[in-house]
């Protein structure tokens, strides 16, 4: 039996996952999924890929099945950080909406306003959207939301940072009070969950797992290294270590672009994607890198939240991330779906404190990778004691 079916979802939908592959619930699915269809607020805290898109999709078409929207009406809004992280989500809606009459609604920036009115103006059931866009059309007066039943802020902590936080809380005040309200990210701490409080009722807060935590799905090393040979350190491992798909981070869209430009005099191709670029661009860079057109993508933090690409086998981070969470979002987008993936992260002498901090928030101490660069040889890295002989991290066995 499918171990969906315990869980108060329809048969129609349980099939459909059957189909889409899922053989039985994920942590966080089956805690949150019953309690999100009995009408309960949630505050869901679990690692990244471990499936936090269908603790609320599935509830969602539950709950608005067999009912229309009515024109500029939504009963659900789903809110992201990100544009790609939104469309991520409503191409995930298409697949599970295949045999049901429900629809939705991607509103994010950089695309024309205008179909999205015509969209609206049809009726909409599930919008999907990113603050300033779902800002444009509130003001425009394209939206009413006296018919919302549910409101999912996806990576809740990052909606509720500085950056975010006075446009969700503008967006909150068009919204009814009485609605069901679903958190869900990798990291919610404390002074976040104090912040939410004010847009929930009585939640229920789920933690599978620490919240912060990292997958162990994921091998996490750091390599030391100085200004001088961090380049030649990053392309002794891109022609050495054999990979599928790696995302490299850095903290600094300019260096995203010296770093493109340093790779290729190196005759490794890469691709480049951050928020300064055009929209269509960023769709181009994106599709480049799902398609393995490409095998390298540079990135900015943009890319670190959500996105979920099946063949990204190895994170490399540059630069340490300054906020210790988005550490934690970079790595996940490896070693997701139970899969094995690999976290590499070069720290400068100057970036030890933040270095500690990740360590402290993640409550794991990164093993030391020892580089031997005038061989560029495989076998000649060496470790650090930390390692036994049987721990041999997995990306170094060919
Ligand atoms: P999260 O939001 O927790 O980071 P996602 O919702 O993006 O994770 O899911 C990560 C991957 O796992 C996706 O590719 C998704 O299709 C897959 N997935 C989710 N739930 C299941 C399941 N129950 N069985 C198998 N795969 C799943
Ligand atoms: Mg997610």
């Amino acid at each position: 039996m499918n171990k969906f079916n315990n869980l108060g979802l329809s048969n129609d939908l349980v099939s459909l996952l059957s189909e889409l592959g899922y053989k039985e619930p994920t942590k966080i699915q089956s805690l949150s999924i019953p309690l999100a269809l009995m009408g309960r607020d949630i505050l869901g805290c679990a690692q990244t890929g471990t499936g936090k898109t269908a603790s609320f999709v599935l509830p969602i078409i539950e709950i608005l099945n067999n009912q229309k929207s009515k024109a500029r009406m939504p009963r659900s809004l789903i809110l992201t950080p990100t544009r790609e992280l939104a469309e991520q989500i409503s191409i995930y809606f298409k697949k599970i909406l295949k045999y049901n009459k429900l629809n939705f609604c991607l509103l994010i920036g950089g695309t024309a306003l205008t179909d999205q009115d015509k969209l609206l103006n049809k009726g909409v059931d599930i919008l999907i959207a990113t603050p300033g866009r779902l800002i444009d059309h509130i003001n425009r007066g394209n939206i009413l939301f006296n018919d919302l039943k549910i409101l999912v802020i996806d990576e809740a902590d990052r909606m509720l940072d500085m950056g975010f936080i006075p446009d969700i809380d503008q967006i909150s005040e068009n919204l009814p009070k009485i609605r069901q309200t679903l958190f869900f990210s990798a990291t919610l701490n404390k002074e976040i969950l104090n912040i939410g409080k004010r847009f929930v009722i009585n939640p229920k807060l789920i933690e599978v797992s620490p919240p912060s935590s990292t997958s162990n799905t994921i091998d996490q090393y750091i390599i030391k290294c100085n200004n001088e040979n961090k380049l030649n350190t990053l392309e002794n491992i891109l022609s050495n270590i054999e990979t599928k798909n790696t995302v490299i981070f850095c903290n600094k869209k300019k260096d995203i672009g010296s770093l493109y430009s340093d790779l290729k005099r190196k005759n490794i191709s890469s691709i480049i994607f951050h928020g300064d670029l055009l929209q269509s661009k960023r769709q181009e860079a994106l599709n480049e890198f799902k398609n393995g057109n490409n095998k390298i993508l540079i990135a900015s933090d943009v890319a670190g939240r959500g996105i979920d690409i099946e063949n990204i086998s190895h994170v490399i981070n540059f630069d340490v991330p300054i906020n210790p969470e988005d550490y934690v979002h970079r790595i996940g987008r490896t070693g997701r779906a139970g899969k094995n993936g690999t976290a590499i992260t070069f720290v400068l002498k100057k970036d030890t404190k933040y270095l500690q901090e990740i360590e402290k928030l993640i409550k794991k101490k990164i093993k030391i990778l020892n580089i031997n660069l005038e061989e560029k040889i495989l076998k000649d890295y060496e470790f650090d004691t930390l390692y036994e002989s049987n721990q041999i991290p997995n990306f170094l066995k060919r």
